[in-house]
């Protein structure tokens, strides 16, 4: 059962005719459709005769908020509110170290506001036990309170909630004191093992944060920190600052690890070391630095040799050497710390390894800041779970209340929750969702989506994020904290939190704190307090601000080398559109290619092609892993950038409920885990399971959106050595501006050629720009089976080619792909209609009014960027259940962009409505356009400045000026056919294969060149 298709608010669609209606009549749509819904829309009319405060009708007003939940971090954003919806995110720069760009994840949160399939409104545990009787019934918000207040009267309770920081933290560590409850805040992904290595050798309170941007040598041990690992955003930005090599430097970086993930791919030399033997190399890497600097480990901590450490990593003790020699050598080197991947049952020791390296390099203090009391960890290891369970089990917690994590799924199956979550006489879940907790629970209370709440969330620089609602509830919900404190009010202990309701508990203590109610609308205004301002909190909330439970500095127990398992080791790793399986519900994750697989809608088992050929199978044959808890069956993915011995699977899959996109589909590897935990910091070890793999004989649906790695010599992706990079920017530059001015390019009276610039060596692959793209374009997502038939909808996808290099390994290099606006664009002459045309301004305009879907234009364009409507993907006529944008998704497309409908092509417009609009303003104020004043979706949400926007016809413009960089070319410029698009070429401190794509531009080559 779920919230929408058995409650009260059923699937049905919305008609255009009536949704303009709605909106054109009525200031206040938001709420009546969160008392009504759909159906009832045309009782509701209002006449939009006084206007509401803040809404204009048709006009985008932005707010700053924060997403407390998004992702590793609270991620403060602005949000676009038009006619009383959400519409869009972007990042609030203002926070979060200044970073612009937001993650997949994170955009992706507004389709978990829009979410179908949320709960939308109280359950109750049906008592009838006759077959197909529903699990739930609905309850009455009275009805649903009362059994909250009785269950917490009951004693012997305990509130689960995942990180909660700030206010939010503070309140409800406060009102679990007073109700007698026990407060537990656990995240499945935390760093507790990183908070207390580092500690233990470091000092700082909390958790360390690194700043990759002055770095010129970087080495890390493992984690994803471009993806997944703990503030992948900021991280990407410092990364691709300390490879700017148009700034003339590029820090060489070397990934430890048995798998190339997303961070690994991006690197310039892989050590392929075992599953958590990383530590063990990064130990050894110390020594080598320090007996070149003549320097001292941290006391305490044994010298671990090259060779012992190779033999125990797999890897040739002469590449450690010359790692720790170059790392020696550099005056900014860095070291990053094993991630969730590998980590093992000896995880504290390795982040000790990684933070005694980075002591004998000198980065800390310059590019690794010991914790100083951020927030980011939280106060329950998997340890601290495991004795939960156990008191579970033993009946001694009569009442558990769930809020804001999913235990049921996100913990491996051998540590028993489900099973113990049985023995709890009263069970809770305050969620927006029916997850597998909330499916296991006697009653689900649903809560507002943090879009619709009061919150604040510490961020990793001691900055407080503040947020506001931003619309009226979608559905029938609760903010969590008034559940609570309905519940201290019918125990009469209402008066000890400053207020009724969380709005004036929130309000006043930001005013307290800042100083009076004008710094509070400020703050409101800016999303926020920056650490100064809200210096002195004692962060109360929850325990967040806990000393890890490390030792003081120097307290290093002896390192003991690891030990691999015998035979096949098994990696499980987080991805960036799942995270901890929060994503998996959201069509746009699941039709999201994966970064290095580029796979849609499933889950897979990655090999290295000497395994595949050894069990004799390929891309898509079903294999069965093994280990001694459990056993899961996927189609295999044949990858180089995994060790031999080694198979990896993604987490995040698997779900047994959750919703319609999440539920039966994919694996869930945490089946293979043991519940062992690391006795250091409690962490749970996802590293150190051995598997047997084995070939099923069947063969199973993966669809991979890119046919292959290998760019046949096309050139459509270039990379080039750093040191011929260097040389080249210093040679020459390359006119393209007069390149597009040619007469096909725009209309000579115009004062734009719009075009852009984008940087394969900044470009990281992450896929932020294909979900923005799919946010601000209202571009459906089609589902497995059409993903099968090539039939996906996406404007940009993000290409991953495998680059041959000089030592026989392959340098992996992405590449977004998108309509290139070209000035002599082969679409246009083929369109028997005209639907497709070239603007004075150079851009390649599609009409979908005119086309009549002959698709000539697609079968003509060299870069296949265009999609095909072969279905209408809306609510009425979308196929399972409701289509792409079945309510209330619908309530998310964007007004200024239309819905296309079946028969029509389409693609990237190059945010022809920003355009459009920058125009409009520059017009009223008599100028033209300035450079920097249109940002495209994608480029707004790139947290590695790779994509640059604006006019070419200026000579002054960003985009002119790197568009004449020496590293600039056309993909398949031999076709002639002008792109606006100009590419830079990757660079890497590797040799590219003779023959490769390694030749550098040579200078008055022109469009050849490109
Ligand atoms: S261009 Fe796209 S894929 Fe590349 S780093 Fe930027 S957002 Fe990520």
């Amino acid at each position: 059962m779920n919230g929408s298709a058995d409650g009260a608010v059923n699937g049905t669609g919305t008609s255009r005719r009536r949704f303009l209606k709605v909106l054109g009549t009525s200031g206040a749509g938001a709420a009546t459709m969160a008392a009504c819904g759909p159906p009832d829309f045309a009782d509701k009319l209002i006449p939009h005769l006084v206007e509401e405060e803040g809404i204009t009708p048709g006009v985008s007003e932005t707010y700053a908020t924060v997403l407390p939940d998004a992702g590793p971090e609270p991620v403060p954003v602005h949000a676009q509110v038009r006619d009383g919806r959400v519409l869009g995110l972007s990042p609030n720069s203002r926070f979060g170290g200044g970073t612009s760009g937001l993650s997949s994840l994170t955009h992706s949160t507004l389709q978990d506001l829009y979410d179908p399939d949320r709960v939308s409104q109280p359950l109750q545990r049906n008592p009838s036990t006759e077959e197909g009787a529903p699990p739930f019934q609905f309850a009455s918000w009275e009805d649903a309170t009362a059994a909250l207040t009785n269950a917490v009267r009951v004693g012997g309770g305990v509130l689960l909630t995942g990180r909660v920081t700030g206010t939010t933290g503070r309140f409800i560590a406060d009102w679990a004191r007073v109700m007698g409850v026990e407060h537990i805040a656990w995240e499945p992904f935390s760093n507790d093992a990183l908070a207390t290595g580092t500690a233990d050798v470091s000092g700082g309170a909390g958790m360390p944060r690194f700043d990759l941007s002055s770095a010129d040598r970087i080495a890390c041990f493992g984690a994803d920190f471009l993806g997944t690992w703990l503030a992948p955003t900021q991280m990407s930005a410092g990364f691709a600052a300390a490879r700017d090599i148009e700034a003339h430097h590029h820090a060489k970086f070397t990934f430890v690890g048995p798998r190339l993930s997303l961070t690994g791919a991006n690197a310039d030399e892989w050590i392929e070391a075992r599953a958590g033997t990383e530590g063990a190399v990064a130990l050894a890497v110390a020594g080598v630095v320090a007996a070149s600097r003549g320097a001292e480990l941290p006391a305490g901590l044994p010298g671990v040799s090259p060779e012992a450490a190779a033999d125990a990593a797999g890897v040739p003790a002469d590449a450690i050497r010359a790692l720790g020699e170059e790392l020696a050598a550099a005056e900014n080197a860095v070291a990053i710390p094993p991630g969730l991947e590998s980590q093992g049952a000896d995880a504290r020791q390795a982040h000790q390894a990684v933070a005694a390296l980075n002591e004998v390099l000198g980065a800390v203090g310059r590019s690794v800041l010991p914790g100083d009391g951020a927030p980011e960890g939280t106060t329950a290891s998997f340890a601290d779970m495991q004795a939960l369970i156990g008191r579970m089990r033993a009946g001694q917690v009569r009442t558990l209340i769930v809020a804001g994590c999913n235990p049921a799924y996100a913990l491996p199956a051998a540590a028993g929750f489900a099973e113990a979550l049985a023995n709890v006489a009263n069970t809770v879940a305050i969620t927006p969702h029916l997850d597998e907790t909330a499916s296991a629970s006697g009653w689900v209370l649903p809560c507002h989506h943090a879009l619709e709440s009061w919150c604040d969330a510490e961020l990793a620089d001691g900055a407080m994020a503040l947020g506001q609602p931003l619309m009226h509830p979608v559905f029938d919900t609760r903010q969590r904290e008034d559940l609570l404190l309905d519940v201290a009010n019918a125990a009469g202990q209402g008066g000890a939190f400053g207020g009724t309701d969380y709005a004036t508990v929130l309000r006043s203590t930001w005013t307290e704190r800042l100083g009076g109610h004008a710094a509070w609308l400020d703050a409101l205004r800016r999303g926020g307090a920056p650490a100064a301002a809200w210096a002195g909190d004692d962060g109360a909330g929850g325990g967040e601000d806990d000393a890890p439970a490390g030792g003081a500095v120097g307290d290093l127990g002896g390192f003991q080398l690891p030990q691999a398992p015998a035979g096949t080791q098994l990696v499980v790793y987080p991805t960036a559109q799942f995270y901890d399986g929060r994503g998996a519900n959201r069509s746009w994750m699941q039709e999201q290619p994966d970064a290095i697989t580029k796979a849609v809608w499933n889950s897979w088992v990655e090999m290295h092609p000497d395994m595949a050929a050894e069990l004799g199978v390929e891309r898509g044959d079903l294999v069965r892993v093994e280990s001694a808890q459990g056993a899961i069956e996927a189609p295999v993915y044949v990858y180089r950038g995994i060790r031999p011995d080694t198979v990896a699977i993604p987490l995040g899959q698997g779900h047994t409920e959750y919703g319609r996109n999440a539920r039966g589909r994919g694996v869930n590897p945490l089946d293979l885990l043991a519940a062992n935990a690391d006795p250091g910091s409690g962490a749970l070890a996802y590293a150190g399971t051995a598997v047997n793999v084995t070939a099923t004989g069947e063969t199973a649906r993966l669809v991979v959106t890119q046919g292959s790695t290998d760019d046949l010599d096309r050139e459509i992706v270039h990379a080039m050595n750093v040191e011929d990079a260097l040389h080249e920017i210093e040679a020459h530059e390359i006119d393209l501006v007069e390149l597009v001015e040619a007469a096909w390019d725009s209309d000579p009276n115009s004062p734009y050629r719009w075009g852009m610039v984008i940087d394969l060596n900044s470009c990281t692959g992450c896929g932020a720009c294909v979900t923005s793209c799919y946010s601000e374009n209202n571009i459906p997502t089609v589902g497995e089976e059409q993903a099968a038939l090539r039939r996906e909808m996406s404007w940009m996808r993000i290409h991953r080619f495998e680059e041959e290099t000089e030592d026989g390994g392959f340098q992996t290099v992405q590449q977004p792909m998108l309509c290139q606006h070209c000035g002599d664009a082969p679409c246009e002459p083929v369109c028997p209609v005209y639907a497709t045309y070239h603007s004075p301004e150079g851009l390649n305009v599609q009409v979908y009014n005119r086309c009549v879907g002959t698709r000539y234009c697609a079968n003509n364009c060299p870069y296949k960027v265009r999609r095909f409507n072969w279905f209408n993907h809306d609510a009425a006529r979308g196929r399972g259940e409701g289509g792409a944008f079945a309510w209330p998704l619908n309530l998310q497309l964007n007004p200024d962009i239309t819905v296309r409908e079946v028969g029509v092509m389409e693609k990237c417009t190059m945010c022809v409505h920003r355009i459009n609009k920058a125009k409009i303003d520059a017009k009223d104020e008599g100028r033209t356009v300035r450079d920097g004043e249109v940002t495209t979706a994608c480029q707004s949400s790139c947290p590695s400045n790779a994509i640059t926007f604006g006019n070419l016809k200026d000579p002054e413009s960003e985009v002119s000026r790197k568009a004449k960089s020496a590293r600039g070319y056309h993909a398949l410029g031999e076709l002639g056919v002008r792109p606006a698009i100009t590419y830079l070429e990757d660079v890497t401190h590797r040799h590219m294969a003779a023959g490769g794509h390694g030749e550098p531009a040579a200078a008055g080559e022109g469009e050849e060149a490109h």
